[in-house]
């Protein structure tokens, strides 16, 4: 089924307000199994509601329509749809007691305002709002449906859940749209289109693939059609068989600091970091792992070589000789904080993120990861080509993934 996304609202044309409506239904949407062919933000004005209906209407089954059905005059979206659909307002007796409930719950009285928010054109289904005073309103018209929802986000997303997704699930026949996502670590998109040609070749015309690329990681979308659908999980097989040897998740939710925390829960077996060039994002990535209290002691943001040598213990002689972006540094920083917090596993990273501070030897870029365990100490050189931010970011990632690797020799 494809659906059509219409935002309503001269704010979101005035670059006021980013549509974030938008971005919110395309993706219920897609995960309810619907195509959305097109999202479109629209003015506050009669005829352009109608004509963007003219244009959803005859290529989509479904159309989502938010914003404008407030009370003030401004609000344009009800009455432009009951002209569109040839019917009259009408109080609708079930949305004025759900507006008194509201009112109630605010502990405010109707007014007539709010008394005109119960007006619906006759003959819609009317959708209870149970955040604010607008209801929404789901036509049906020759076999399609086109649904109003208010422009207010929290209360849009909360109709969307509670009544339209529901009722679309009910009113449409059965999926015709899955997907699932794998997660690419490290390997440039380029590259990873090239090692991907044979599988891309392969696919069946009900299924695509598409690349998502963000800073140190690539996430690919495996999108099945229509009778495509039923063989979705067979493609992510050899999908993830093409991929053997790089670093990936598979799922939307996955990832590294995840991965590395399971080894780690199973195992018992706990974890700290120090950093330098990281200044505490690989502790961040760490933490977004939901339970990562099991297993992440803490750690240290060694930035000066003073807290290096005081807190972390690495000699001042080793620091003045070799320099703070430097292999016996780095593993210093590593065993220091392990010592420290008496963890199993501990990560460190030192490293020149830029824009200044390189040197002939020691370019921008130049990124000293350290992981030390019980089977010892690895610390591996890097260089990276990016701006601060993400330079600093790829190192978190592959200070996770160095921490993956020696997670796994010992458990398995
Ligand atoms: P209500 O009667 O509850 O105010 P409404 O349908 O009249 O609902 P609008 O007046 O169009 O809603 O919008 C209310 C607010 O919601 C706007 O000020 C804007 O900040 C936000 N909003 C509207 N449309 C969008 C959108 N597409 N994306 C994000 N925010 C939006
Ligand atoms: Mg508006």
């Amino acid at each position: 089924m494809d659906a059509f996304v219409i935002t309503v609202g001269d704010e979101l044309l005035l670059g006021q307000v980013l549509d974030t409506n938008s971005r919110f239904i395309a993706g219920r949407l897609t995960g309810a199994g619907m195509e959305v062919v097109e999202t479109r933000s629209i003015p506050d004005r009669a005829g352009s509601i109608e004509s963007a209906l003219d244009d959803a209407l005859p290529r989509a089954g479904v159309v989502i329509v938010t914003g404008g059905l407030g009370p003030t005059r401004d609000d344009m979206t009800r009455r432009a749809l009951a002209g569109y659909f040839h019917s009259r307002l009408v109080e609708d007796a079930s949305a004025l007691a759900w507006v008194e409930e509201v009112l109630g719950q605010r502990g405010a009285e109707m007014n007539e305002r709010n008394r005109e928010q119960a007006l619906v054109p006759e003959g819609c289904r009317v959708l209870r709002n149970r955040l604010g005073t607008a209801p929404g309103m789901w036509f049906e018209r020759d076999g399609k449906v086109v649904v109003a929802l208010p422009g207010v986000p929290f209360e849009m997303e909360c109709l969307m859940d509670r009544e339209v997704l529901p009722a679309l699930r009910a009113w449409s026949p059965g999926v015709m749209l899955d997907y699932r996502v794998v997660k690419v670590y490290g390997v440039a998109e380029s590259a990873l289109a090239s090692r991907l040609d044979d599988f891309e070749d392969c696919l069946p015309v009900t299924m695509s693939l598409a690349y998502l690329p963000s800073p140190g990681l690539v996430r690919l979308r495996l999108t099945a059609r229509g009778e495509g659908v039923g063989l979705l999980d067979g493609w992510l097989e050899r999908l993830t068989g093409a991929l053997s040897g790089a670093w990936f998740t598979v799922g939307e939710d996955s990832g590294m600091a995840l991965e590395l925390g399971a080894l780690l829960s199973r195992a018992g077996e706990s974890l700290s970091v120090a950093e330098s060039c990281t200044g505490g994002g690989l502790a961040r990535e760490i933490t977004l792992a939901p339970g990562a209290s099991a297993y992440f002691k803490g750690g240290v943001v060694a930035y000066s070589d003073e807290v290096k040598a005081t807190l972390l213990g690495v000699p001042r002689e080793v620091i003045a000789r070799d320099g703070a972006v430097s292999e016996a540094v780095v593993a210093g920083m590593a065993e220091g904080v392990r010592r420290l917090l008496g963890t199993t596993y501990a990560a460190a990273t030192s490293g020149i993120a830029g824009p200044g501070g390189g040197s002939p030897g020691k370019p921008v870029g130049t990124v000293w990861i350290a992981v030390t365990g019980p089977r010892g100490t690895v610390a591996r050189e890097f260089h990276f080509p990016f701006t601060r931010e993400r330079n600093a970011a790829r190192a978190a990632m592959k200070a996770l993934e160095m921490l993956i690797v020696a997670a796994r020799e010992v458990t398995g």
